[in-house]
């Protein structure tokens, strides 16, 4: 993407302020607020900040957790993960591997074929819906 921001103010301007406090200082919306948490539409769950594609609706289900899950990113490396030890748990972090974005984080509660539970912010991610 060649209009990737490059700095904080240029994020803070390209984003609403809910997505800046996600993506970019790594918050957490509020569970059964996002937009996206009960979404049932067809289509390709993009990241908010740079617009590659995370997720597929294919993969989404319904965890009970008030936050859109998936078992698992659209492609391999689409997403990077690292260890979160904040608020005294050791949880791990998921972002976009493209600009860096804070999504949310992964568990192993999640349902077959992975077995893995993407928790996603609703404000970090764009869905493009298809048809
Ligand atoms: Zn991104």
């Amino acid at each position: 993407m060649t209009d990737m921001p490059q700095t904080e103010a240029e994020w803070r301007q390209k984003l609403d302020p809910e997505q800046y406090q996600v993506l970019r200082e790594a918050a957490t919306e509020r569970a059964f607020t996002g937009k996206y948490w009960n979404a049932k539409a067809h289509g390709t769950y993009r990241c908010a900040g740079c617009g590659e594609e995370l997720f597929s609706s294919d993969t989404k289900y319904d965890s009970g957790s008030g936050w859109p899950s998936f078992y698992q990113p659209i492609q391999l490396g689409k997403v990077a993960e690292q260890t979160d030890t904040s608020y005294g748990m050791a949880r791990t972090e998921v972002r976009c591997a493209n600009c860096g974005g804070h999504l949310g984080h992964v568990f192993d509660d999640g349902p077959n074929p992975t077995g893995l539970r993407y928790c996603i912010n609703s404000a970090a991610l764009d869905l493009e819906e298809e048809g």
